[in-house]
């Protein structure tokens, strides 16, 4: 496990309320647009029984919660991980609101998860428990209403299936019903790996206000996922060192870099980091604590709180993950000068990429890859200029910063459609 303390265990929609009053004093927003925008819209939870492989039923708890609609269409992942609880998808919800507007994509926020563990089930028992789950949660989603994507655990695969339900309910094709697709089926180039990149183009925009050079800087990644892993190999690339890596089973490490197109290769053929040749394993305690520059949690929340962040030596710390960070932790780092890319700007390159690609399926025409990141990098390095002037001029930290932009659009927002009724 990587939870470290008993902070680490504290409830994420707390955290996500904890955050917003926080950002929402600071912009001085009156109680009655507090009480419109603070919390989810709708909420779903489903029960989902599955025929499993060996003929027994088994019952598995869904949700969906819709946080936001005020800006556009409700947008975010589907999770599929034992640890899945309302609450949790009530925070990821919250968090997809203000990630939408930081970016300033035309998007509200949602989530949803499924509490399972997928890898304990078949091929066959996971796109059962897709397709119910899709048609469980069908009322709620559409193109113009609520668009999922993956989160951890989910892929293009599942992405495939719920689109194939949803279709084959409403009798024809509708591609734009979910997004991080396969290519073929309507999924944009550089979907797969703009949440990575997104996170590689905020880190460089803060390094070049830091005056901290790409090259030669030493990183460690916690999750060596799709969100990682990636982040790791456009810092390879550009002569950073990844010096430590970790996923679900164990961290390695080498002190003069990993070789991460190997590391990925050996991960897609063994399933794990360790035992990867040339590197040494270590403890996920030994991980954070790494003398390094960046620091990139990117596998779940609540992973740096009061009893381990104090021993965290990186100054900057890259959030590619939703939630790594208590607000205990918040305050240790920023309080001895250390910098936090906060979640809901540095992975927003997962969404802006989903918006393309909602975009490019509505309009049936495609863009090249080379377009995509273009595009991106437009997108992430203005908003991440937008939160760095607010965390200067308004003497905030990173986190609030990037909170008043995200909650200050949807404020804006709400109150120029007014209450209804
Ligand atoms: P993923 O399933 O591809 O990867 C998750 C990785 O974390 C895996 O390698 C897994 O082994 C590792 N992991 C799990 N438990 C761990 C532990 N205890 N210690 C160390 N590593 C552990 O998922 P992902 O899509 O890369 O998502 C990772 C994080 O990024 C999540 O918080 C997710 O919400 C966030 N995120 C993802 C996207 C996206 O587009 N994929 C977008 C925005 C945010």
């Amino acid at each position: 496990m990587i939870a470290a303390d008993a902070a680490v265990q504290e409830n994420p929609y707390e955290l996500a309320l904890q955050n917003f009053d926080i950002a929402a004093d600071a912009l001085e927003l009156p109680d009655d647009i507090r009480e419109m925008i603070k919390y989810p819209e709708r909420e779903l939870a489903v029960t989902l029984p599955i025929r499993m492989d060996n003929g027994h039923i088994r019952r598995f708890q869904g949700y969906r919660v819709q946080h936001n609609t005020v800006r556009g269409p409700a947008k975010g992942g589907i999770r599929y991980h034992p640890n899945v609880t309302l609450d949790e998808v009530r925070a990821l919800a919250t968090w997809m609101t203000w990630k939408c507007a930081v970016v300033n994509i035309p998007f509200g926020g949602a989530k949803g998860g499924v509490a399972c563990d997928p890898k304990q089930l078949t091929m066959g028992e996971t796109e059962r428990i897709t397709r119910r789950y899709a048609s469980a949660i069908l009322p709620l989603i559409g193109p113009e209403q609520d668009i999922p994507a993956p989160d951890v655990y989910t892929n293009p695969q599942i992405m495939a299936w719920i689109m194939d339900t949803y279709s084959m309910t409403k009798g024809y094709p509708i591609p734009g019903v979910v997004t991080g697709k396969p290519v073929c089926l309507g999924g944009s180039l550089g979907r797969n790996e703009a949440t990575g990149r997104g996170v590689y183009y905020t880190i460089v925009s803060l390094a070049e206000h830091l005056g901290l050079p790409i090259k030669g800087a030493r990183v460690v990644v916690q999750g060596f996922g799709n969100a990682g892993s990636v982040a790791a190999h456009l810092l390879d690339s550009n002569q950073a060192y990844v010096i430590g890596v970790s996923d679900s089973r164990g961290c390695v490490y080498n002190g003069k870099g990993l070789d991460i197109p190997k590391l990925m290769m050996h991960k897609e053929t063994s399933g794990a980091v360790m035992g990867f040749p040339g590197s040494e394993p270590i403890t996920p305690a030994e991980l954070l604590a790494l003398d390094c520059d960046i620091l990139i949690p990117a596998a779940l929340e609540n992973v740096i709180g009061r009893g381990n962040a104090a021993a965290v030596k990186a100054k900057v710390i890259a959030e590619a993950a939703n939630g790594p960070l208590t607000p205990e932790a918040d305050a240790i780092l920023e309080g001895r000068g250390g910098y936090i890319i906060p979640d809901i700007l540095c992975n927003a390159g997962g969404v802006t990429v989903s918006y393309f690609e909602w975009v490019q399926d509505e309009q049936h025409l495609f863009w090249d890859a080379q377009d995509v990141y273009n595009r991106l990098e437009r997108v992430m390095k203005t908003a991440f200029n937008e939160v760095y002037k607010v965390h200067r001029e308004r003497r905030v930290g990173m986190r609030v910063a990037a909170n008043m932009v995200g909650i200050s659009r949807v404020a804006e927002a709400t109150k120029l459609r007014g209450l209804y009724p």
